[in-house]
């Protein structure tokens, strides 16, 4: 009985903010049908209707081969895309729901660091043509934008947004590009709410009372999303510091404190799946992420889209009621979407 409910639940879809697709499709760019053959099936088992494929350049590419990797990402993911009738890339409300309508899975291209764009403020229209609708300024290091906040409690550099970062937020507003405050330092983080005026997002992250590092967020700044009508998507790879309490009642712990601070219409899912790199990175990388940010603590029932089901049924076990749970797996980010992405 409950699996007929979950199945109820997911009919409509569920929206994953984040997802880093793009820079497994580049490095696998010398093979074809990567999302029918390595992802279509978990997407399908876990329901999904729209995921944010975010564009990410690792620092080997950095700072010269930046722009060229960020095309070459979206290159792919337009050429799986249109080799597929699964698949669609959405750039506004009204695709996300003919998407849906049409039994295909949707694409809304994001951005997660402004590297690609060096600082030219021009490139920006261009990867906005390209269909970017949601831009994190920075990922966890320094760029032409901003800070990031660090793995840590406290460290990351005390000042705010550059001369460029702003001129980027006064652009992306004026496009329509919805702002992610997601690993944004928290100087940063309150520069661009007390400088924007539309409903800004944070994409995939968690909240510090549980894993307590700059990255995540605090209950100070969940509210302040929450003044502003945002959505906060929950990720699953920073859910504790310790693998043992890496679970998925710890996962419901990060939204249900949510919920008690600002209510149930703020909150969304933001997976950040990560697993599936990971396992294809040498040891010796491995490490080196271990030691510049954080060893990810995979949740195991909650590591690839296939197990989305394992959320709404612990959802519904710990009391979350129908309409709460349908808000949680895609009625906020929906509800945001055709606020902000509506041109
Ligand atoms: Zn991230």
């Amino acid at each position: 009985m409950i699996e007929g409910r979950i199945e109820r639940l997911h009919f409509d879809g569920v929206i994953d903010m984040h997802f880093d697709l793009p820079m497994d499709l580049y490095e696998k760019r010398d093979r074809k049908n990567i999302l029918e053959t390595e992802f279509l099936a978990e997407f399908q088992a876990g329901g999904i209707s729209i995921i944010a494929a975010a564009i990410y350049i690792e620092n080997r590419y950095l700072p010269q081969n930046a722009l060229r990797v960020a095309l070459d990402q979206i290159a792919r993911l337009y050429a799986e895309t249109a080799a597929s009738e699964r698949f669609a890339i959405c750039k506004n409300f009204r695709e996300i729901q003919e998407a849906h309508e049409s039994g295909r899975i949707g694409f809304l291209i994001t951005m997660e660091g402004v590297e690609p764009l060096g600082t030219d403020l021009h490139q920006l229209r261009v990867f906005y043509e390209l269909g970017v609708r949601s831009i994190g300024l920075t990922h966890a290091r320094t760029n032409a934008a901003g800070h990031g906040g660090i793995f840590a409690a406290s460290g990351s550099p005390p000042q705010g947004l550059t001369t460029f970062g702003r001129e980027l937020l006064v652009e992306c507003e004026r496009l329509g590009i919805i702002i992610d405050l997601a690993h944004i330092n928290p100087a940063g983080f309150e520069e661009i709410l007390s400088s924007t005026t539309k409903a800004p997002i944070v994409s995939h992250t968690n909240v510090r009372r549980y894993y307590d590092i700059e990255r995540n967020i605090s209950d100070e700044q969940i509210k302040m999303i929450g003044d502003r009508r945002g959505v906060i998507g929950i990720n699953s790879i920073l859910v504790s510091p310790r693998q043992e309490e890496s679970t998925l009642d710890r996962y419901v712990d990060h939204i249900e404190h949510i919920v008690n601070l600002i209510g149930i219409d703020t909150v969304g899912i933001g997976f950040d799946f990560f697993q599936f790199i990971y396992r294809q990175w040498p040891e010796s990388r491995q490490k080196e992420l271990a030691a510049k940010f954080a060893t990810p603590h995979f949740v195991p029932d909650l590591m690839n889209h296939s197990h989305t089901h394992n959320l709404t049924r612990k959802l519904i076990e710990r009391g979350f009621n129908d309409a709460d749970i349908e808000k949680i797996l895609r009625g906020n980010w929906l509800r945001l979407f055709k606020e902000t992405l509506n041109g």
